[in-house]
């Protein structure tokens, strides 16, 4: 799609150059903007997203080890394709048939999943995109401008027969861009094409960016929301019942302090102010409630805190973490094998089985973590 995008900006704008607005050096310079968009797509198609593998434990007890389940939108799970206990931040892609390290999205531009490994390609590619788009545009622009200029177009004037008025045409909007879409019909949808690109790109680049701020991946958007949204359920529910609870006392007292009322008619100057201060209170909280309830869309609105995102590390280490991911495994690789060195050194020469017991530890204290055929391995090594 590209190639052919770019084979149709050849013949209907590049063709034109050089013109009285732009030069032939653009045919080189948008050529290779072409070139290296196509070349980070490929980039970002081919590269692998992080693929977590059952046979790679140490990998795999890495990346539990930085992302360890936080309980709230990443309980402990089991792959049971890839026969692996899932580290947090991780999904199994249905179209790739794999689990990927901190899952993004499986995008169909690249046709492949972005997760851990490929974020950096990914938004390579974007900002490319996003270049290449805008070079796109403006140049679109000098070229028409610049053939209308070679036509002389831009000194033509308009006149008003009625009023005998002379105006110039390039003020009047409307006239130019049909003299436009008349003479060079594609290079004006090639334009337009471009602009709107370049809008859409630029919305995509900076929902990465925020993404990254917040410490969030696409697909962690969607957990976040599913669980705030059971939350104030939740908590909408329970608010409910709270208020039939009052509801009921609150009217258990009121025919309470009526029979009292009734029966003691000697003792009601002495006590009768404070019944009547009660019941006056009660009746004002009922209008409030009503009133807020009415303002709120019928039930009176709940809050609920959402946990803390256990993975947003500040703004720089989250941007780290996606350009050299590859650091922060091999750390925690280094950690786990120095605590096996210590648990091997402390056995006093029982290595195989400190490690073993060192990846055990780090798989998840669930028991039923690793799935079956890992569970029956470790248990053989113990
Ligand atoms: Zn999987
Ligand atoms: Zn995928």
């Amino acid at each position: 799609m590209v190639l052919g995008g770019f084979a149709l900006y050849w013949t209907n704008l590049l063709s034109l150059l050089p013109n009285p607005w732009a030069d032939k050096d653009h045919i080189l310079l948008g050529t290779a903007s072409v070139a290296v968009s196509l070349g980070l797509f490929l980039f970002a198609s081919l590269s692998d997203p992080g693929t977590i593998r059952a046979s790679d434990a140490e990998t795999l007890s890495a990346w539990h080890q930085l992302y360890p389940l936080d309980n709230a939108i990443w309980p402990e799970k089991t792959c049971a394709t890839c026969n692996l206990s899932r580290p947090a931040r991780s999904k199994h892609c249905r179209i790739c048939n794999r689990c990927v390290a901190r899952h993004d999205h499986h995008c169909a531009w690249i046709n492949n999943c972005v997760g851990a490994a490929n974020m950096r390609h990914f938004l390579a590619f974007l900002v490319a995109n996003l270049a290449m788009c805008m070079y796109g545009t403006v140049l679109a622009c000098l070229i028409l401008g610049g053939e209308m200029e070679a036509r002389g177009v831009w000194k033509l004037n308009l006149v008003n027969y009625a009023t005998g008025r002379v105006v110039p045409m390039w003020r009047v909007p409307s006239k130019m861009l049909e003299w436009l879409i008349v003479l060079y019909p594609v290079g004006v949808a090639l334009g337009l094409f471009m602009g709107v690109a370049t809008l859409l790109v630029t919305f995509f680049l900076s929902y990465q960016f925020y993404l990254l701020a917040v410490g969030r991946t696409q697909y962690e958007m969607f957990r976040w929301r599913d669980l705030h949204h059971q939350m104030l359920e939740e908590a909408e529910q329970q608010q409910e019942e709270r208020e039939a609870a009052e509801r009921e006392a609150s009217a258990a007292a009121a025919a309470v302090a009526a029979s009292a009322q009734q029966s003691e008619h000697a003792a009601e100057d002495a006590s009768g102010a404070g019944s009547r201060g009660k019941r006056i209170a009660a009746s004002a909280g009922k209008q409030g409630g009503g009133w807020l309830g009415w303002l709120g869309g019928g039930r009176p609105k709940v809050k609920v805190e959402l946990p803390k995102n256990i993975y947003h590390r500040g703004f720089w280490r989250n941007a780290a973490e996606i350009l050299v991911p590859e650091v922060y495994l091999e750390q925690e690789k280094k950690k786990a094998r120095r605590v096996a060195a210590r648990a091997a050194a402390a056995a006093g020469g029982g290595a195989v089985s400190g490690t073993a017991a060192a990846t055990e530890k780090q798989r998840g204290s669930g028991g039923s973590a690793g799935g079956k055929g890992q569970q029956r391995g470790s248990k053989k090594t113990q």
